[in-house]
């Protein structure tokens, strides 16, 4: 089981996803728990004011560093111990691994920026951790949350009944995962490949991890540096780069 707390000031973003499909079922079964924590309840006065304008001019606004620092005293009291990690365009990049690294704490914080940003004492004295899921600017942190959740969440022993098909994933091996197909057989013509319907296991095992190893060598050679080859997968690699150099 991993619990999440996400400060945000948009909770009823987080309703319909974490609502559907198989995050809802992970919720239910209890492997999933969501706090979610509007940060505006932690502002203090009247205006419950939670972002300003920036000190030295300029454009946009900036969310303040004392509602967010309120939250995480009154979150942090429970007992479960885990980084409070910081949604940010400029933080190290979240990839397949941070996942699997991730789903070892019991309890991750998650902080969702809006507007301009945040003030940046909160990156210095409240995070721990700073997260990008990519490189591009989205207008909140809340998408990269769901994003981070689902991504931990799928990981997580009951989360599916296949837990085969979790592990055979792209990058989960360090390798892309080679194509699927299902009924029927025959589409206008286009046909599933004939080793699929053999019924031979070996055969069947080996077409796809060639498969496997050929989209990555087209698709990302990047990831075969990374990746755990056997001797086999090394004989097969060189083969198809023979096959495409010719
Ligand atoms: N002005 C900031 C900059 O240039 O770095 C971007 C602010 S962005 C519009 C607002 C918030 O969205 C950020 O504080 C962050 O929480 C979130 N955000 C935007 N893009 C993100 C990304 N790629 N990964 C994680 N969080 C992101």
């Amino acid at each position: 089981m991993i619990r999440f707390d996400i400060l945000t000031l948009f909770p009823e973003m987080f309703h319909s996803p974490l609502n559907s499909s198989l995050l809802r079922k992970a919720v239910d079964k209890s492997i999933l728990e969501i706090h979610l924590h509007n940060i505006r309840d932690y502002a203090k006065g009247r205006h419950r004011v939670t972002d300003d304008t920036p000190y030295g001019g300029g454009a946009g606004m900036v969310m303040k560093v004392d509602p967010v620092a309120a939250a995480l005293e009154v979150i942090r009291k429970d007992t479960a111990k885990g980084p409070v990690v910081l949604l940010s365009p400029q933080g190290e990049k979240f990839t397949q691994k941070t996942a699997e690294e991730f789903t070892s704490y019991d309890r991750i914080i998650l902080i969702c920026g809006h507007y301009e940003g945040i003030d940046e004492r909160i990156r210095l004295y409240l995070a721990d951790r700073e997260i990008s899921i990519g490189d591009y600017v989205l207008t909140g942190g809340e998408l990269p949350a769901m994003v981070i959740i689902d991504a931990v969440a799928r990981l997580l022993p009951g989360f599916t009944g296949n837990r085969e098909s979790v592990l055979n994933d792209s990058h989960t091996t360090g390798l892309l995962e080679g194509p699927h197909y299902t009924k029927p057989r025959e589409y206008k013509g286009w046909n599933v490949p004939e080793v699929l319907l053999s019924g031979h296991e070996k055969r069947i095992a080996q077409w796809r991890r060639r498969e496997s190893l050929k989209r990555t060598l087209e698709r990302r050679p990047d990831l075969l540096k990374e990746a755990d080859l056997t001797l086999e997968d090394e004989k097969i690699l060189n083969i198809l780069k023979s096959e495409t150099s010719e």
